[in-house]
């Protein structure tokens, strides 16, 4: 993706190396980062993009998104995924394997990356099954899904069960140096339950599923990865026992990386209060003392980067009993101002919290992306960190309406985002001029 020249000029540019936000200009050229310098010295005669009063980040990294194609094409797109992205301020996003057919195959790999190429935007990345279609028997073909472009293995959706087939994943994936990502849920602890175990699952009437079904899986896919010297990412951490256990395999210089979703930042189990099925899903919201464990992982490094799970379901899969209805919510569009709230509450500052948008989970599966740095791909997220709106899921690009934030009011929200030197979303931007001259 070559885009010619392109300054972003007098915006506050995050760069989450060096931890440091500063008032700054991106030069780009032929798609990569050529300059950043104090505005007005490195411009030249190149066109520029106005970024005053914005921030100007690296693109933005999902590492966990299910764009639902093939198969479930009412779902989700990999043409209406990407514009989700964009719209969320995302310029990368790795996508989840467990498609209909899985991404088990390298034929399966290469579809996807076709879709990607046809819509032409954020970077998709495929992550591969770890077993031949998500059934946890055999391992899936990974070495051929490498050479067509994965970037990790998951059976996501579904945990491992058979700790012999999770030593083989994380000893075969070794010769390729990619993670494996994994669903920690023992089914036998978890089966049956669709809510956080607890009093208030008592009081709702409704089977839980305890903290323990994480922590189990945890604990041993981390005695796994010390055996077996893998690399294991662990999705969606949702407990304060897993957060320990996480700090703890860090702290042996085990090659553990973690992931936390904004729902299980900013929600707890009370959301299920009103059997509102936006609420509903896998791991499920916990208590207010795992929230709080949580955010205090992201700010320490515990967890290395947020990641939304966005999992867009049709209306219909949604509007069931609670029990019944389908697990997961869409988060590639709320995903950002959510995390801009995590600064605005004091949990981390905000070259970290870019950071674990950015960089770190870039790190976990050596995407060529989330710096600024000269020479790097040009990929930028320009965020109006003033713009207040309010969450409606009917203008959402994304084909899923599945959101607990309904009407929630924000503050921050992506105004331009460049894939390799192109500017591949803008959103009007007349409203934040109107109030910047007017101050
Ligand atoms: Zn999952």
């Amino acid at each position: 993706m070559s885009g010619g020249r392109l300054c972003i000029t007098g915006g506050t540019v995050v760069d989450p190396v060096a931890g440091t936000a500063t008032l700054a200009d991106v030069l780009i050229e032929d798609g990569r980062v050529a300059a950043v310098g104090a505005p007005g010295t490195v411009a030249g005669d190149a066109p520029s993009l106005d970024a005053r009063g914005c921030l100007v980040t690296p693109g933005l990294i999902d590492i966990h998104v299910h764009l639902r194609e093939p198969g479930q094409e009412y779902k989700e797109t990999v043409a209406t995924g990407v514009q989700a992205a964009l719209a969320g301020g995302f310029t990368s996003v790795a996508c989840m394997a467990n498609t209909n057919p899985v991404n088990d195959s390298g034929a399966v790999t290469q579809f996807i990356l076709d879709r990607a190429k046809v819509a032409a935007g954020a970077r998709v990345y495929p992550i591969g099954a770890v077993s031949v279609g998500l059934a946890g028997e055999r391992l899936a073909e990974i070495g051929e899904m490498h050479r067509a472009g994965i970037v990790g293995v998951s059976d996501d959706g579904r945990p491992v069960m058979d700790a012999g087939l999770m030593r083989r994943a994380l000893e075969y994936t070794r010769l390729f140096d990619i993670p494996v990502i994994v669903h920690e849920e023992d089914c036998g602890l978890g089966g049956g339950g669709c809510m956080n175990e607890g009093t208030t699952a008592l009081r709702l009437g409704l089977r839980g599923i305890p903290a323990a079904a994480e922590e189990v899986m945890v604990a041993r896919d981390v005695a796994l990865a010390e055996l077996t010297g893998g690399r294991l990412h662990i999705a969606h951490l949702s407990t304060a026992g897993s957060v320990a256990m996480v700090r703890d395999a860090k702290a042996r210089g085990l090659r553990v990386t973690a992931e936390a979703s904004p729902h299980h930042l900013f929600l707890t189990e009370e959301a299920v209060a009103s059997y509102d099925t936006n609420a509903k899903m896998a791991p499920p919201l916990r208590s207010r003392a795992d929230v709080d464990a949580l955010r205090k992982g992201l700010a320490d490094g515990t967890i290395d980067c947020i990641a939304t799970d966005h999992a867009p379901h049709h209306v219909d899969e949604k509007d069931v009993e609670f029990e019944h209805a389908a697990n997961g919510i869409v988060g590639l569009e709320t995903a950002l101002p959510l995390a801009l709230r995590l600064v605005t509450e004091g949990v981390l500052d905000l070259p970290t919290l870019v950071a674990r948008m950015t960089i770190g989970p870039a790190h976990i599966l050596d995407l060529p992306a989330g710096t600024l740095t000269p020479g790097a791909p040009a990929d930028v997220t320009i965020v109006d960190p003033e713009r207040r709106w309010k969450v409606s899921a009917r203008s959402f690009r994304s084909k899923g309406r599945n959101t607990p934030f309904e009407g929630w009011d924000m503050v921050g929200r992506a105004v331009a985002v460049v894939v390799g030197g192109k500017v591949v979303h803008e959103e009007e931007r007349q409203v934040t001029a109107a109030l910047r001259s007017a101050s």
